[in-house]
Parts: C-alpha cells; sequence; structure tokens
C-alpha cells in the first residue's frame, strides 16, 4: 500500500483516455487497496459539468467517487489557472496532500499553453509531477521545442513521458526472460541469431481518430515509440540494476547504435503503405481515403515496414524487419527472434535449408505467450524431423487477466519511479533516427506516395520483396 497522500488533476478529463483507461486504472489500484487513504482526483477541461455530472461518466467504486471533483479551465488562458490553483489549495488542505500529479490528457497542440500556464500559476512546485502522453512532437524539432518549454517548469525526474508499451508485463518480461536466465543471453547475438522480426498488427482502421490520424500518419505514431521501445528491450545490453537510471541508460545506447538511414535509397529500406477497401471477418470495410474525415487524396501512411541493423559488437551483421499497420488480418503484437539454421543435415532427404530454424517468439498481446519452435522426430519409421512449438501461456499458467499497462504506469507516476518512462534523450533518438525518413517522404511525395494494399492483408507486395530480397519471409502470425 502506498503511504504518501497524492492529488492528481486530469487536463481533458473530459476525453476518451481518462473514461477507457486513467479511471478504470485507478478503480483497480483503489479496489486492490494500493492507493492512500487521502488522496483526490480533479478532473480539468473546457466542458461545462458540475461535479455530479462528472462523476457520473465512471462505472466505479463509489468510495472512489467521493474523491473525484471538477472544474472547468481554459487551457489557454492564464486566468483560469489561477482559480484552477484556488481549487487544488483547497482539496490539498482538506485531504492533507503535498504531492500533485499533473496528467495532460488533451491533444498534444495544447501541452504547451497548459504547461506554461502551470508554471505561471505557480503549481510546478517541488513536489509536483507532470504526465505527457505519445506523440511527444511532430518531429525533431517541435520535440525539442516541447522539451525545452517541459523543462524551463519541470526537472527530469518530475516528467513522465507514457509509453504505455513499456507498462505491459509481457514487454516487461523480455527482461526478465533475458536476464534472470542464463541459457538464452548467451546465445542472443549475431552468432547464432539470423534476424529479428517484430510485428505491431491491427485488425481495425483508423475509427474515429481520423482527425489525430492525418496529422501523424503511422510512423510517428508507432515507430517513434512503442515500436523502438520493443527493439531497445529484445537487444539492449544487461544494466546492472533495473531499477534508477543504468536500465535506461542502457536503452538509449541501444537506439543510438540504430544505422541511420540512406536517404538515396529509402525504397529499399522502409515501405510505406495505406489500406484500401477489403474485406475483414467477412465484412466488406473501406478505404482509408473513404473514412470519416479522412482526405479523399490523403497519402498519409497506414503501414510501415522497415528493415534496419545496429551497429554495435552484439549485432553486427543481423537484419532486424519491423513492421506495423492497421486493417491487417489481426491484432496481434509479437517478436520473433529466428536463430540461424543447422550448418549440415545427417537425415537423409532432408537437406538442411528445408529445417526450419528454431525460433523464439514473444507474443505480447493478445494471447500473451512466449513460444519455441524447434524441431522433433515424427513418429514414424525412418528419421522425420517435424516443426513443432512449445508454448508458455500466461493465461493457463497464471490464471489471471493480466493488469493494464495503465495500472502499473499509474502506480509508478504516484511512487515517483521514472524507471519505466521514457527519458529526454529516449526522444532526441528516436526522432534523430526517423526525422530524415520524414523530410525525405515529405520533400519527394510522388517517389514515396503510399503503396495501397487491400484491407485484410499483410501490406503491400512491396513489404515481402523487402525480405524476401534477402531470402527470409515474414512470419504469418
Ligand atoms: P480526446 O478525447 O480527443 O481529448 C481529450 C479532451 O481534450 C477532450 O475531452 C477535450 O476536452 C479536450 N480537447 C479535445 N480537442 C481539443 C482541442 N483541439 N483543443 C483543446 N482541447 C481539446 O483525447 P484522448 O483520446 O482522451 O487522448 C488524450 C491524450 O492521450 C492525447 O494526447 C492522445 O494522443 C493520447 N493518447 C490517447 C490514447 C487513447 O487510447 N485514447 C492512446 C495513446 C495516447 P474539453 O473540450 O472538455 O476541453
Amino acid at each position: 500500500k502506498i503511504e504518501q497522500p497524492f492529488g492528481m488533476v486530469i487536463f481533458g478529463a473530459s476525453g476518451d483516455l481518462t473514461k477507457r483507461k486513467l479511471v478504470p486504472a485507478l478503480n483497480r489500484l483503489f479496489e486492490a487497496e494500493i492507493l492512500p487513504e487521502r488522496f483526490f482526483v480533479l478532473g480539468a477541461a473546457r466542458t461545462r459539468m458540475g461535479d455530479e455530472e462528472f462523476r457520473s461518466r465512471f462505472n466505479t467504486q463509489p468510495d472512489l467517487l467521493k474523491r473525484f471533483s471538477y472544474t472547468r479551465v481554459d487551457y489557454q488562458n492564464p486566468d483560469t489557472f489561477k482559480s484552477l490553483k484556488r481549487v487544488v489549495d483547497d482539496l490539498m488542505k482538506r485531504f492533507g496532500v503535498r504531492n500533485l500529479i499533473f496528467y495532460l490528457s488533451v491533444p498534444p497542440d495544447v501541452y504547451v499553453p497548459i504547461i506554461e500556464n502551470l508554471s505561471k500559476a505557480g503549481l510546478n512546485t517541488e513536489t509536483s509531477r507532470i504526465v505527457i502522453e505519445k506523440p511527444f512532437g511532430k518531429d525533431l524539432k517541435s520535440a525539442r521545442e516541447l522539451e525545452q518549454v517541459l523543462q524551463r517548469s519541470f526537472g527530469e525526474h518530475q516528467i513522465f513521458r507514457i509509453d504505455h508499451y513499456l507498462g505491459k508485463e509481457t514487454v516487461q518480461n523480455i527482461l526478465v526472460f533475458r536476464f534472470a536466465n542464463f541459457i538464452f543471453e548467451e546465445i542472443w547475438n549475431n552468432k547464432f541469431v539470423d534476424h529479428v522480426q517484430i510485428t505491431i498488427a491491427e485488425g481495425i482502421g483508423v475509427e474515429h481518430r481520423a482527425g489525430y490520424f492525418e496529422n501523424t500518419g503511422l510512423l510517428r505514431d508507432i515507430f517513434q515509440n512503442h515500436m523502438l521501445q520493443i527493439l531497445a528491450l529484445i537487444t539492449m545490453e544487461p544494466p546492472s540494476s533495473f531499477n534508477g537510471e543504468s536500465f535506461r541508460s542502457e536503452r538509449v545506447k541501444l537506439l543510438r547504435s540504430i544505422r541511420p538511414f540512406p536517404v538515396e535509397d529509402l525504397e529499399n529500406w522502409i515501405v510505406r503503405g495505406q489500406y484500401g477497401r477489403g474485406t475483414v471477418n467477412g465484412r466488406v470495410v473501406p478505404a482509408y481515403r473513404e473514412e470519416p474525415g479522412v482526405s479523399k487524396n490523403s497519402s498519409v501512411e497506414t503501414f510501415v515496414a522497415m528493415k534496419l541493423f545496429i551497429d554495435n559488437w552484439r549485432w553486427s551483421g543481423v537484419p532486424f524487419y519491423l513492421r506495423a499497420g492497421k486493417r491487417l488480418p489481426k491484432k496481434v503484437t509479437e517478436v520473433a527472434v529466428v536463430f540461424k539454421r543447422i550448418p549440415h543435415s545427417i537425415f537423409p532427404n532432408v537437406p538442411s535449408k528445408d529445417l526450419e530454424p528454431n525460433t523464439i517468439i514473444f507474443t505480447i498481446q493478445p494471447n500473451e505467450a512466449i513460444s519455441l519452435e524447434f524441431q522433433v522426430k515424427r513418429p514414424c519409421p525412418g528419421m522425420t524431423p517435424q516443426l513443432l512449438s512449445m508454448d508458455f501461456r500466461y493465461e493457463d499458467y497464471f490464471g489471471v487477466k493480466l493488469p493494464d499497462a495503465y495500472e502499473r504506469l499509474l502506480l509508478d507516476v504516484i511512487l515517483g519511479d521514472t524507471t519505466l518512462f521514457m527519458r529526454r534523450d529516449d526522444l532526441e533518438v528516436s526522432w534523430e533516427l526517423l526525422d530524415p525518413v520524414l523530410k525525405a517522404w515529405e520533400s519527394d511525395p510522388v517517389r514515396f506516395e503510399p503503396h495501397i494494399y487491400p484491407s485484410g492483408t499483410w501490406g503491400p507486395k512491396e513489404a515481402d520483396l523487402l525480405i524476401e530480397r534477402d531470402g527470409r519471409r515474414w512470419r504469418r502470425p
């Protein structure tokens, strides 16, 4: 149980994230009796409503709702932050709270005015914390501008940049699998690993977020954060300890070793796609350009596949194939570490090229699991190998539903533990890698027009070529 009382001010509390993720996570922490005796939640947004109406939006424990209240703010108007301060001061006295958490659950264009107005009103005290959600800027320049504003008002230890993938049990388990076992780490390098594939697939399309997505695109939405963070956890060197800065430093060190993309022949490294009409689960779905809120000739990508190298001793020469997209055949996030083929087959009529290599697969979501694929003897006369998969499924073994990422991350914010959050240099490095790609796409829209793929397929054929040119194939998760 947490001892330290706290108050959480949620900006944009009238929105989707608050209802779907933040309040349910608080509710589960409350039910598990982890939250301290004294805490409050103050919703703040432009919508006019009273405390009761605010509480009525959530389906949670009445004892939790008693601690909820609401106040109106205009994010751009410093005067409303003066009245916000009076409301906050009052709640802090009433609940005996010193620590404040400001959660920015608003669109990114209002981050800067909110941070500046918090400062002007003197709400950015030594004991306060601020939580921001992706996207962290649109490119390197805007990310740096946002960082400057943040750093003027808060110290690095007070800033919590959420990448909710880092809050997932299965993502954290990559670290336990690698660093709490002896047998795998010895083979986790270019002597044994042939290549690695990471897939972040969604079955759904842009849904109600067209406005956001038209300004963002898939590279910014998934690669700048989740994809690179997963890649880092799979490939980073062991830190001397998990807590504190050493973990974050090793992670950033890995990201720094990714080879920059050659802009001259970018097509051979990164494929852009956009979903066209197609069939998903027997239902005909519209093309991206036919979705409400999307421009008829939008050239925003909904799919990206890329190949990259990590230039360090451990990974030199090992290709990493990464892909993510919307309207793919199913929702799945998986990492497959594919080992080398055996050097020579001793089995008659079974050339080594016909023996599928060993693969370790981390299924991050859904059906969270770790699998090892290996060859066994098929029970029959002769020596016929067959590939099979040994699976550890979280659900079978632990029998519990895994906690939502926000539960873990909110808990860490309340405890003041920044380990699982992105550091300033995480952003800097990831934008340095992707900024030249975005600039190249923007500067030559004809050359980099996204390839259209039918909804319900694994992306454009160019993505297949990207890996097949190297004599390899995408897995079909
Ligand atoms: P949202 O529902 O679109 O917006 C949250 C609130 O912000 C709205 O209720 C609205 O409140 C205010 N708002 C909306 N548009 C605004 C505008 N143009 N100017 C000023 N205020 C505006 O957003 P959300 O889905 O809750 O997401 C919040 C943040 O989390 C965003 O940065 C988003 O990118 C990020 N995020 C969300 C998800 C998710 O699953 N929803 C996942 C990852 C990251 P008032 O009108 O009452 O002020």
